[in-house]
């Protein structure tokens, strides 16, 4: 079969590496792809992710049998709309109604609360001066969240009532007529982190039986902004397969029959990023897409055909998924300023075998054939390990053999520390 993955980022770049040792693959098309898929997969660079007429152009042109999405902003424009109801297309990748169990918070906030489904306790405002209101008497820490997208910076744990305020003033959007885009504040849970990606159709699910962990702040141990994520690892072992199996009958399989409840026709991957609290297992958030950068660690531990376990989801058949044994680690290096504002076109260069385990986000090549940096997140470093250390140990070390400058890319030291800590 021919696919094509809709995306630019490391997420992509692991989906078109899965695809590419599918037996039943023949060609992959990567739109508008990267820098590092050129060696596996045909790179449609020209294209953007939002020219829909292009990307249908070149799928009925190449034969295309699959279309996978990656990236949640074509989700969110209806990208699998168009390309399924004017085309005909299969995709793997929610339509924009389904996409809103992550392009609006308040949505999959207020399905959860109907469903009796395990989330933090929340309010919606759409008036800044109840918001207002309500942060000047509430009793920190509390969680104020934007409603739509905001690539991880839409979120702010508020520790004071200064704060607090100033979040509502960095976070809102009032138009003219005096409207606030909706702003959720949110009880602040307690616990620990984890990440489960599920493949769903409609009320099938099949939960990955590894389970991964993300670090999102800039810096070490939590400190710095939040980011699209720092690094990651899997398994997460101090979280249980009694805990995992939690969430699938609590959260995961409720989450499917709501969402059928509702009408909605759910076919792609959901993230769930979920907190186990003194109280069980609740949901943080839900993603229509892979999250990233588990997405590059958990779908490199995969021994199984990745294309087959996607005609498995299609036809709602059990899959069983082999899993690599051991541990994987990703290390994201970052231009400095990230996530705020950082420069382009900083000179970075590795071997063959670094690129062979690293996942590229923002890379190019200069006519050359010289990498440099074209976006915030750069690229996620892997190393394995039968045991989380001689993962770590693997990952660093491969990010030593890189060449940058220091003062110019960054990167956290301390992935994994949760694993090391609750060992
Ligand atoms: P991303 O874009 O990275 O998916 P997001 O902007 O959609 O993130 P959330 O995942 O909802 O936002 O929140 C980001 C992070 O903030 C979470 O990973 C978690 O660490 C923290 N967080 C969010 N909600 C809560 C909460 N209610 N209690 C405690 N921590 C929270």
């Amino acid at each position: 079969m021919n696919v094509a993955v809709i995306g630019k980022g490391g997420r992509e770049h692991a989906i078109v590496k899965m695809l590419a040792n599918s037996k039943s693959v023949n060609n992959i098309y990567a739109i508008p792809g990267n820098a590092g898929m050129r060696e596996i997969c045909e790179v449609m660079y020209r294209v953007n992710e939002d020219d829909f007429d292009a990307i249908a152009g070149i799928c009925i042109e190449k034969q295309v049998d699959w279309v996978v999405i990656g990236d949640a902003g074509p989700l969110s424009l209806g990208l699998a709309d168009f390309l399924i109801d004017e085309y005909g297309l299969t995709v793997f990748g929610p339509r924009k109604k389904e996409a809103c169990m992550e392009t609006s918070k308040s949505f999959t906030k207020n399905l959860l609360k109907k469903y009796n489904i395990p989330t933090a306790d929340f309010k919606v405002f759409k008036n800044y001066e109840e918001a207002e209101q309500y942060v000047e008497a509430a009793v920190p820490p509390y969680v104020i969240k934007k409603d739509g997208l905001s690539e991880g910076k839409g979120v702010v744990i508020i520790q004071s009532r200064e704060q607090g305020l100033k979040a509502l003033q960095d976070l809102a959007v009032v138009s003219d007529d005096g409207v606030m885009e909706p702003l959720l504040i949110e009880e602040f849970l307690e616990g620990e982190e984890f990440s489960l990606m599920v493949m769903v159709n409609e009320e099938y699910t099949h939960t990955f039986e590894v389970i991964a962990q993300d670090h999102k702040s800039a810096f070490g141990k939590g400190s710095g902004p939040n980011t699209g994520g720092m690094g990651a690892y899997a398994p997460v072992t101090h979280i249980s397969e009694e805990v995992r199996q939690e969430a699938i009958k609590n959260i995961i399989e409720p989450t499917a029959a709501a969402m059928v409840k509702e009408g909605l026709s759910y076919f792609g991957v959901l993230y769930l990023g979920a907190m186990l609290t003194d109280d069980g297992v609740k949901v943080l958030e839900y993603n229509a897409r892979f999250g990233d950068p588990e997405a590059q660690v958990l779908l490199s531990m995969i021994d199984s055909d990745f294309a087959c376990i996607l005609e498995h989801v299609q036809r709602k058949e059990p899959v069983k998924i082999d899993w690599k044994d051991g541990y994987t680690v990703g290390v994201m290096l970052a231009t400095e300023g990230y996530p705020y504002e950082y420069k382009r076109g900083i000179g970075i260069a590795f071997t063959e075998e670094i690129m062979d385990r690293s996942f590229i986000s923002g890379l190019a090549q200069t006519e050359n054939g010289d990498y440099i940096s074209s976006g915030g997140r750069i690229m996620l470093v892997t190393g394995t390990g039968s045991t989380i250390e001689e993962a770590l140990r693997s990952a660093y070390s491969g990010v030593d053999e890189i060449e940058f400058n220091k003062n110019e890319i960054f990167y956290r030291t301390d992935i994994g520390h949760r694993a090391l800590l609750i060992k």
